[in-house]
């Protein structure tokens, strides 16, 4: 590899070898790597310690990405090598997905159609409904956390863990995680559940179908304005073409009220997600 370069010799990650950027995100930068003794690739997201506020919950955050990834096992959730810390950052080795983001892969394609959004929306809430089932609410389902594994096929991963909450007994989920256009109206109430991810995976879908961000807002309280107004009519005429199964599928998961939003589970179980479903899809 060219430039090849050692990251800090005094972790355990220390012989990989760089080779490129894969991503960035606020606080961090995954860069492609290669474990010289094993000749795999790898995915290695380096957490700078400068830009997180380490008086503050940030590093909190950093080690509950790990150990979450460390606990997880399902062929939808991107799989944990190893991690490390130096006083630069923190290391979080990871499987490489080939095929980059969903987002990346929207802005090439235009859009996507019923059936392909289907097998993808499919595998979302199977890792979705596993993570719920282990007490965990991502927080920051969007387009540029979910990962393709390979270049030419559809098999998702969901990634980034960061924003992540794990339920605790007494305790409530507090704040507002995540990014503007996937948050659910009730983030905004200070009282919220798991239901929020089912409503970050309705937005996504949405986008999916439409190739377009979902609101034209250009700060929260203009976009908060917005989610709060999203209904099925809304929703209906940005996809005119949309089949009637898959409207019905869409107002079940953007439904504002969260009891009757459908849970993972549900999704699953729903004929758009079941018409389409490939055979050997991991049974949730
Ligand atoms: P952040 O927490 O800073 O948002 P992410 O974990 O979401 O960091 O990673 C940022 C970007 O890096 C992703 O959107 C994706 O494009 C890329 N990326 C992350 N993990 C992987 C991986 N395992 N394989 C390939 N690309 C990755
Ligand atoms: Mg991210």
């Amino acid at each position: 590899p060219q430039q090849a370069q050692l990251i800090s010799p005094k972790t355990g990650l220390n012989n990989y070898i760089h080779l490129k950027k894969l991503g960035k995100g606020a606080f961090s930068e995954v860069v492609l790597s290669l474990d010289p003794t094993s000749s795999q690739k790898l995915a290695l997201k380096i957490i700078k310690k400068q830009l997180l506020n380490l008086q503050h919950q940030d590093t909190k955050y950093c080690l509950i990405e790990a150990a979450l990834l460390k606990e997880f096992d399902h062929p939808n959730i991107v799989k944990f090598y190893e991690t490390s810390e130096d006083k630069n950052a923190f290391y979080i080795a990871l499987e490489y997905c080939k095929g980059g983001n969903l987002l990346e892969k929207l802005k090439i394609l235009g859009k996507f159609d019923e059936k392909t959004s289907a097998q993808i929306m499919s595998q979302i809430f199977s890792a979705v409904d596993y993570i719920h089932k282990c007490g965990v609410i991502h927080r920051d389902l969007k387009l540029e956390n979910i990962l393709f594994g390979k270049k030419d096929k559809m098999d998702v991963k969901i990634a980034d863990f960061g924003s992540s909450y794990r339920k605790k007994y007494n305790e409530r989920p507090k704040g507002i995680f995540g990014t503007q256009y996937c948050l659910a109206p009730e983030v905004f109430s200070g009282f919220y559940t798991e239901k929020v991810d089912i409503w970050s995976c309705g937005i996504i879908l949405l986008m999916m179908m439409t190739g377009k961000y979902p609101y034209f807002g250009t700060c929260l309280n203009e976009v908060k304005e917005e989610i709060l107004a999203l209904d099925i009519k809304g929703i209906q005429s940005r996809i005119p073409e949309a089949s009637p199964l898959l409207l019905d599928f869409l107002s079940s998961v953007l439904d504002k009220d969260t009891r009757l939003r459908f849970s993972a589970k549900d999704a699953l179980g729903h004929p758009w997600i079941l018409c389409f479903r490939r055979p050997n899809l991991p049974k949730s």
